[in-house]
């Protein structure tokens, strides 16, 4: 069913990519001549006057050891993000082929798409934010490249159903994308162990939430080797910058102070639950497999305004299809969590 010479652009399959100084010559040489760097140094202590690892190969062997997925199966990006762009660019021929994204979810797929010159061909999640799997396979034409599903979803907070994301992969010729940017907070299991069942399949995961580093900027899709090897060769040579992958090394060796932040999250996630649904304005809260909660209220415009003058921010998702009157509300520390309680006291 799925080849990846059926979906991939004709000038990407064609593509001679860029080759870097780092990449022509690898190895224990002593002087290095040849990639025009300032060989006396970096004004500053720490020294960043040699271009980085184009591949990441050290922080793709760390993960590997976290992930049980081999490098060869890694794309190491500038965030997710850049995963996600380098999708589209490398699969969907701009005012030609479309992609279906299943709102609401996360927002960058869509601005990707408009960047990319894409179609996007939305097909809304059910009342209970699951897959309308019957209304993805009549909007699918020959031109439908790509499937982004977000599970856990942002904003919504649930897992998408499994058996319905193992359905499209079974039966979509193109490519399915699973964001599981909030992985580490759900008891779900990933869909990293079905890469070798799936030809089709990409999971995108991040460093910014759940490992705290949001400010590195550092993003992995894991594919079939032959999916990676073409997102390598599109990315920008030195995507990820140096000092991001040696501070990235640093935290991957410290793997317990994550999951037990992560434990910590879980539980001030419950009590922030149990704290905001006796507030006569909260209608709802959805059940949540990450570190946000998405709460239906009766006025969301009203509080958010009041949040923010007293000088708390949440994410106002009210003008979002099947999120009306909803915030979004990241778990925070317990001091934060009380404030935002305490201070919701007092709104009338
Ligand atoms: C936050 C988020 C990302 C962004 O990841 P970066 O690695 O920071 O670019 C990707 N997908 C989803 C669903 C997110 O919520």
């Amino acid at each position: 069913m799925f080849s990846i010479n059926n979906i991939l652009r004709e000038n990407i399959k064609q593509l001679v990519p860029y080759s870097s100084a780092r990449d022509e010559y690898q190895g224990e040489a002593s002087v290095f001549l040849d990639a025009n760097e300032n060989a006396f140094g970096s004004p500053m202590e720490q020294q960043f006057n040699r271009y980085p690892d184009p591949l990441q190969f050290e922080v793709k062997k760390r993960l590997t050891k976290i992930k049980g997925v081999p490098p060869r199966n890694i794309f190491v990006g500038n965030g997710s993000d850049e995963a996600i762009d380098i999708l589209f660019r490398s699969f969907c021929n701009p005012g030609a082929d479309n992609v279906i994204l299943v709102p609401p979810t996360y927002g960058m797929y869509q601005v990707s798409a408009n960047i990319n010159d894409v179609a996007v061909k939305n097909v809304p999640l059910t009342e209970e934010f699951q897959l309308n799997l019957e209304g993805i396979a009549e909007a699918i034409d020959k031109n439908t490249k790509l499937i982004f599903i977000c599970s856990p979803n942002n904003p919504t907070g649930n897992s998408i159903d499994r058996t319905d994301i193992e359905t499209l992969l079974a039966n979509f010729s193109g490519i399915v994308v699973v964001d599981e940017a909030y992985i580490n907070f759900s008891r779900q299991k990933t869909f990293i162990q079905e890469l070798t069942e799936y030809a089709n399949l990409v999971v995108l995961q991040t460093l910014s939430k759940a490992w705290g580093l949001a400010g590195l900027r550092i993003g992995m899709a894991f594919a079939s080797e032959e999916i990676i090897e073409v997102m390598n060769k599109v990315k920008p040579p030195y995507n990820v910058n140096e000092a991001s992958q040696q501070l990235a090394l640093q935290a991957l060796a410290n793997i317990e102070q994550v999951n037990n932040w992560i434990k910590e999250i879980l539980l001030q996630r419950d009590k922030l639950v149990l704290g905001l649904k006796d507030f006569d304005f909260v209608v709802d809260i959805y059940p949540s497999d990450a570190n946000f909660i998405l709460v239906k209220t009766t006025d969301a415009n009203g509080i958010y305004n009041f949040l923010v003058e007293k000088g708390i921010i949440v994410r106002n998702r009210s003008k979002v299809e099947l999120c009306e009157g909803c915030l979004r509300i990241t778990v925070g520390t317990p001091d934060e969590n009380n404030l935002l309680l305490q201070t919701l006291q007092n709104f009338k």
